[in-house]
């Protein structure tokens, strides 16, 4: 279906982010993944490509566009042609606006620059070894000591944990309160910060996740964003972009799985013809498409809602849920219409089933996403009781 959102502009843009992804991401995608990380060179080199975040400040060496349009162009291109284990959406749409939003001007005139460039690397830490889901959970603490915050704790399954150059880390820094969190942003080289291992994983292959350590850091307080006390309601208010975010990803693999399977029945034969033929190929590949269609539709409205400033939390889980069921769906139906080639490593289809797994569990898992919304229809047991 043609997508109605954009215009000669964004295709225009969205070529050059093909040619970036093809020239610069998927030749050497295959040594990341055996790697296990890409190389910090290439941040660099999209900034450089203008597309590190492109809604930042001029001042900063942003483009200043308000549109998200063009970072769901990146993000989808960097799916379809680059690697899913490259976190620029990450980078760019989830950690640089908690700085951009919630960062003073010297905490901007310190950070934006660097981020706009692609010499410090992002990364956001609220995952703990004891409680995921449950963020009000979280043990990390960080004492009042006059001009400086003392940060404890260890955060875990952080991506851009080995790469990343300034980490968010959410922190509890009023012990009496569940909701008292702070948001401290740790720098690489800080005394007492560490990184653990690096994770290794069912797919993303490419992605530094890992684990990090802080004993006894001293966090000056000019590296608190925003105000004390106000993390989880920040993270709460990012979160919605977050999941928008992660939904227009997941719509992005799920096309590209379709079509390269769409590609594939139509050349693959058996019993003397392409198995594309046979009327359940026919009938799963029009129920998908059909599917793929209406929840594009409902992700690329939201993007205009994000625009218009009226992206609700309710309608970004929705489109996370939506979206991350749908690619799990599609990902075991197409490794299925691939017979025993799905299953093997050298077709893309084998990987992609496995990268995507993780879609209903990160950024919020399903279960959490169902609660949000089901919250919001009034549903909730501590205001009906
Ligand atoms: C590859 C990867 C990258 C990640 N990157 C980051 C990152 O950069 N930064 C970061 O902070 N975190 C990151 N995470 C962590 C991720 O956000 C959490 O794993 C996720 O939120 C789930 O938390 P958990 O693992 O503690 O699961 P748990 O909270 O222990 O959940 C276990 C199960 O219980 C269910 N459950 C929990 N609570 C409820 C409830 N109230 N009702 C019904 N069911 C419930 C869950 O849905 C799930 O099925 C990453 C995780 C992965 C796997």
């Amino acid at each position: 279906m043609k997508r109605v959102i954009f215009d000669s502009d964004h295709e225009q843009f969205r070529d050059s982010v093909i040619k970036f992804m093809q020239a610069e991401v998927a030749p050497f995608a295959e040594k990341w993944r055996e790697e296990g990380s890409v190389p910090r060179e290439l941040y660099r080199k999209a900034g450089a490509q203008g597309l590190l975040c492109t809604w930042a400040d001029e001042k900063y060496g942003g483009a200043g566009i308000d549109d998200f349009r063009f970072e769901q162009i990146i993000i989808e291109e960097n799916m379809r042609h680059g690697d899913v284990g490259f976190y620029i959406n990450l980078h760019n749409d989830l950690v640089a606006p908690y700085v951009a939003k919630l960062g003073s001007e010297e905490q901007l005139d310190r950070w934006m620059p660097g981020i706009v460039s692609g010499e410090q690397i992002l990364a956001v830490a609220m995952t703990e070894p004891s409680t995921g889901s449950d963020l009000a959970g979280m043990k990390t603490h960080a004492e009042d000591k006059g001009d400086h915050w003392l940060l404890n704790g260890a955060k875990t399954y952080i991506s851009n944990g080995i790469l990343s150059d300034l980490i968010i880390v959410a922190a509890r820094t009023d012990p009496e309160s569940r909701h008292g969190l702070s948001l401290l942003v740790v720098e690489r080289g800080m005394e007492g910060f560490e990184r653990g291992r690096k994770l290794a994983k069912m797919g993303l292959k490419a992605q530094d996740t890992a684990e990090l350590f802080f004993n006894d850091v001293k966090v000056p307080k000019a590296n608190m964003l925003g105000d004390p006390g106000q993390g989880f309601r920040y993270l709460a208010r990012f979160l919605a972009q977050e999941r928008l975010v992660a939904a227009i990803g997941f719509m992005a693999t799920a096309q590209t799985a379709f079509d390269l399977t769409l590609d594939y029945v139509k050349e693959r034969k058996a019993f003397g013809k392409p198995i594309g033929a046979f009327q359940n190929t026919r009938f799963k590949m029009a129920s998908m498409r059909v599917e793929l269609d209406a929840a594009q539709t409902y992700v690329d409205q939201l993007v205009l809602l994000l625009n218009a400033g009226e992206l609700s939390a309710e309608d970004a889980s929705g489109a996370k849920l939506l979206a991350s069921e749908l690619e799990g769906r599609v990902m075991d139906e197409c490794v299925q219409l691939h017979g025993g080639a799905g299953y093997m490593e050298e077709y893309r289809i084998s990987r992609m089933y496995t990268d995507a797994r993780v879609s209903r569990i990160f950024a919020g898992t399903s279960e959490i996403m169902r609660e949000i919304i089901g919250r919001s229809l009034g549903l909730d047991e501590r205001k009906m009781s």
